[in-house]
């Protein structure tokens, strides 16, 4: 078997080229020219927002900030932004290189939101494209909906001139699905409800024994920005929960819960467990919170409360009787205030006139979810 870089190594083994890019990217130097308007432009994503690299060794948020403060349409900056993370090849949650759902397919999710123009579209369950966040934008620029699902979504985007390619998925993915299929196909045998755990718990063990990137058992890539001119925009992308049920959709492409923007408020997306997000709307819920006179942050950790008081079944909850999943938000207002939070401890990456760089979460709790 192929030996897979995790997301870490591939960050470790890109980080000084990286640095060296920063350094040399004078729009960091701007202070003036970005401060236009009253605004601090800033552009907000999860960790890996400042992991994956281009070719020319330049991070997510890097990219979107530099098309941003270069005059470029927010949202058209964000997008090229996370286009970087859905083509690394080295990451499992994103793009195309994600890990597949129970039979081999990679399905992807994505969702994008105008704040300006008001305008938003989703695909869920896309297959063959490997970036979906462009699709998604396409959906809002050039139909009458929001959210395309499965073929529909598929044959649209190749309507669109978005290359489809049957069968697509990455070398690594593959060999860990079949190695997933191993552990799981004598389960087949076993009631609904006995199966649908056990292949839950059998992907957590994965990830667990370092098969699977942890932290990427779910795994997406949410990405905020707002301009000089305060124009806010949001944009989320994921391959969705590893190992899922043909045709779940999670969190992500779905308006209200993994990705919510209001251009007069701000925006706020999420990583991490989409159902528990779901049942709360937590991306709407922070924005309305934000509308309120919320600082992001506190905003965030509302949601993050409702999320642990809803969460009541057993199978959820660690021996510490808190949820046993990661779940994480990240947001900005119209002025450019912006922070992550998370259940337990996290990153996540931010890009300001001073350059892009990684921070800690602010966690809900101490300890891990599987404590
Ligand atoms: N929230 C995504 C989902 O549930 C996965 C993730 O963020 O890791 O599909």
């Amino acid at each position: 078997m192929t030996k897979r870089m995790t997301r870490r190594e591939f960050a470790r083994a890109s980080g000084a080229a990286g640095l060296a890019a920063v350094a040399s990217k004078s729009v960091f130097a701007q202070a003036p020219a970005v401060r236009a308007g009253g605004t601090k432009p800033v552009v907000v994503a999860s960790g890996n927002g400042n992991t994956s690299k281009d070719a020319a060794g330049v991070t997510c948020v890097q990219k979107a900030f530099t098309m941003m403060t270069q005059g470029a349409d927010v949202l058209d900056a964000l997008v090229a932004g996370v286009s970087i993370v859905e083509l690394d090849p080295n990451q499992s949650g994103v793009g195309w290189s994600g890990l597949p759902n129970a039979d081999g397919v990679v399905q992807l999710d994505s969702c994008c939101m105008h704040g300006p123009k008001k305008r938003a579209g989703g695909v869920a369950a896309i297959e063959g494209v490997r970036a979906p966040a462009r699709v998604a934008q396409l959906v809002a620029e050039e139909t009458d909906h929001h959210l395309l699902v499965g073929k529909g979504a598929q044959e649209f985007a190749r309507a669109m001139g978005v290359k489809i390619e049957e069968g697509l998925i990455n070398e690594n993915a593959r060999q860990r699905w079949l190695e997933w299929k191993r552990r799981t196909d004598p389960l087949h045998y076993l009631d609904p409800k006995t199966r649908a755990q056990a292949w839950y718990d059998a992907g957590l063990q994965m990830a667990l024994e370092g098969l699977t990137d942890i932290e990427h058992f779910w795994g997406t890539i949410n990405c905020n920005g707002v301009n000089a001119k305060g124009e806010v925009c949001g944009v989320t992308t994921t391959s969705g929960l590893a190992w899922k049920i043909p045709g779940r959709v999670g969190d992500s492409p779905i308006l209200g819960a993994g990705l919510y923007v209001d251009g007069e408020v701000g925006a706020a997306g999420s990583t991490g467990r989409g159902e528990a997000n779901l049942y709360g709307l937590c991306s709407f819920v922070i924005v309305e919170e934000m509308r309120r006179g919320a600082h992001p942050k506190d905003a965030g950790m509302t949601a993050l409360k409702r999320v642990q008081k809803n969460t009541i079944e057993k199978r959820l909850l660690n021996s510490r009787g808190l949820p046993n999943f990661g779940l994480s938000f990240y947001m900005l207002n119209a002025k450019g205030d912006y922070a992550g939070v998370s259940m337990y401890s996290g990153s996540y990456a931010a890009c300001t006139e001073n350059g892009p760089q990684t921070l800690k979460t602010e966690p809900l709790f101490e300890g891990r979810a599987t404590d």
